[in-house]
Order: structure tokens, then C-alpha cells, then sequence
């Protein structure tokens, strides 16, 4: 039996069929904005997390799909991050 090619889906849409149980306590914290890549940190989240609000950097952990790249990109001084407690944050669901 000849198997039909796989529906072509854009990556927001593959990453939107996730689920979150977002948690009330923050995983990822700015401790020192001055210290962070902020240009880096707008542009390569791949969840758009990290946002500028009236001149500032804000992160918003609602959404993270716990990738780490803001991690390697920052330093420990300046970004909390852990991953979310146990049963929370994002379930990937393949296929
Ligand atoms: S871990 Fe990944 S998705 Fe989460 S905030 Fe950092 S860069 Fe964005």
C-alpha cells in the first residue's frame, strides 16, 4: 500500500500542537539585564520569549520550550535558569 507523503506544517504550527502546564513560579529569572546579549536574546528565542517592554528586557516563561539557548548565550550572574519543577512546562508531542 503506497503511503501518502507527510502534510507539510509550518514550525509554529508543529510547536503549537505542544501542551504547557505552566507553572505559577518562574523557571528562567533576569537577574541582571546590563549583563545578558539582549539583541541575541530578542532575535534567537525561539519562542519569542524574550521581549522589550518600554525600553526594558522582559521574559516571559509561559511559552519556553525549554531549549536552553538563552542559557549558553548568558551568563549564571545575570540568568536564573532551571528547568520548570516536576510535571510542569512544556509535553512535546511528536507525531
Ligand atoms: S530556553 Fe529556549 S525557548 Fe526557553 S526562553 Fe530560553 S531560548 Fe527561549
Amino acid at each position: 500500500m503506497k503511503r501518502s507523503p507527510p502534510k507539510k506544517m509550518r514550525i509554529e504550527e508543529l510547536i503549537r500542537r505542544n501542551v504547557w502546564e505552566v507553572d505559577k513560579e518562574r523557571h528562567i529569572e533576569i537577574l541582571d539585564e546590563k549583563g545578558l546579549p539582549r539583541k541575541q536574546l530578542l532575535l534567537l528565542c525561539p519562542m519569542r520569549c524574550y521581549v522589550e517592554e518600554e525600553g526594558r528586557l522582559v521574559m516571559h516563561y509561559e511559552e519556553c520550550v525549554e531549549c536552553g539557548l538563552c542559557r549558553i548565550l548568558s551568563n549564571p550572574k545575570s540568568l536564573r535558569w532551571d528547568l520548570p519543577r516536576g510535571g510542569m512546562g512544556i509535553r512535546y508531542r511528536y507525531g
